[in-house]
């Protein structure tokens, strides 16, 4: 049996780790917990209406809410994991005309997005009574994934197929046929690695004289605990850096912020909070009820490349290496995606591989040897 280690136990690698083949592999995920993105998520599935000309980031995009379906079978995830609960998108008239023509034409490759509805305030405020009354595009294929119980329900499926998590920093060791891995307490050997850290790509790949096209960012985003009726309501993308996603449980999540110079820092700051709440209050009937429920803050770092278009596959001149990153600020939507077009590629590993070509450009655009 062969080994695959995967560094990095956020949305892509626990993913990987649960599509990869179990009669063929034995399987470790080695993972810090530190900055981790997906638990500090939003939890936004909803690509269709971005206007990012990137078109093969849309495909994959695209694709990736397309596979949510298949997704919630394969793990049995219930509603407080996912939920197709609808998108409200809240937008002067003009450009909710224009949203939903742009709807419209991408439900002809896309019938994932659903019923496509121009709503009035009155009938906003009825499907999610937190807002001012104000015109909305609904779109009900939409939906909310809550990150943290994602990772927590894979993780425990993960380890009924015995896959083996360590709870460390690691680092790579180069050695000619095997991948050695370092972490405090481990030294260890693997044929296959795959390296999903997010922006820690840089870290592990620059002592093997690479240099990697990431960068940091940091987001922060307000966890409210409340009472309220939450299970039906719908996600309100708002205008600005906005959003509000409700749970099933009463909780309500308002965010976030892109913070481009902060790096790795993940203290909770009161600006961002203040930012959030300025930012989001605005579209509010009762901005103060809201406001005195418990709250926590959460503190992620997305991983972004410099034409904002994630990567993933085989590390250019190396054997049996694997990387996927910079998924910005839609790795919840794309992430589960990847991981198993890449457990697909390793599972089959003698068989025709598969192309990502339609979805990304070649990793040597983002992955280069320093001269
Ligand atoms: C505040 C916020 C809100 C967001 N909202 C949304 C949203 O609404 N919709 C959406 O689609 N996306 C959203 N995103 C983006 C999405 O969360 C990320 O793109 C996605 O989770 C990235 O997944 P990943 O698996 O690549 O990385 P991560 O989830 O960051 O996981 C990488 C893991 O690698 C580990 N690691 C790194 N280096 C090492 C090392 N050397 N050794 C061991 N472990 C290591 C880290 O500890 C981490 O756990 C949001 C992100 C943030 C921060």
């Amino acid at each position: 049996m062969k080994k695959v280690m995967i560094i990095g136990g956020g949305i892509i690698g626990l993913t990987l780790a649960n599509y990869l083949d179990k009669t063929k592999f034995d399987v470790t995920v080695i993972d810090s917990l530190i900055g981790q993105a997906t638990s500090a998520s939003a939890g936004i599935i909803s690509p269709w209406l971005s206007k990012r000309r990137n078109k093969k980031w849309y495909q994959l995009a695209q694709d990736g809410a397309a596979f949510f379906p298949k997704l919630v079978r394969d793990f049995a995830l219930d509603e407080s994991i996912y939920a197709p609960c609808g998108t409200l998108v809240v937008r002067p008239e003009k450009a909710l005309q224009e949203l939903a023509e742009l709807a419209e034409n991408r439900r002809k490759e896309a019938p994932g997005i659903g019923e496509i509805d121009l709503l009035t305030g009155s009938q906003t405020k009825e499907v999610l009574p937190l807002l001012k009354e104000m015109p909305s595009l609904r779109i009900t294929g939409g939906g909310r994934l809550d990150g943290q119980a994602y990772l927590a329900h894979l993780k425990a499926n993960a380890q009924q197929q015995q896959v083996t998590f360590i709870e460390e920093k690691a680092e790579i060791v180069r050695t000619d046929n095997h991948w050695q891995i370092k972490t405090k307490d481990h030294f260890l050997e693997t044929e296959i690695l795959c390296l999903t850290a997010g922006p820690g790509l840089l870290d592990l790949l620059s002592p093997l004289g690479y240099q990697v096209d990431i960068r940091p960012q940091k987001g922060q985003l307000l966890s409210f605990a409340t009472n309220l009726p939450t299970n039906s309501w719908p996600v309100a993308m708002l205008e600005g850096e906005g959003d509000l996603i409700p749970f099933s449980n009463g909780q309500i999540l308002l965010g976030a912020t892109h913070e481009n110079d902060a790096g790795w820092d993940l203290t909770p700051t009161e600006a961002a909070q203040q930012q959030l709440m300025t930012g989001i209050g605005a579209f509010l009937e009762d901005p103060e009820a809201l406001f005195a429920a418990p709250m926590t803050m959460r503190v992620g770092t997305r991983a972004y490349t410099s034409d904002f278009a994630p990567f993933f596959g085989e590390v250019p001149d190396e054997t049996n290496l694997f990387a996927a990153s910079g998924l910005g600020s839609s790795g919840l939507t794309t992430g589960p995606y990847i991981g198993y077009l890449l457990a697909n590629r390793i599972n089959e590993v003698h068989a025709q591989p598969t192309d990502f070509s339609c979805y990304t450009k070649p990793m040597t655009e983002y992955i280069k040897k320093r001269l």
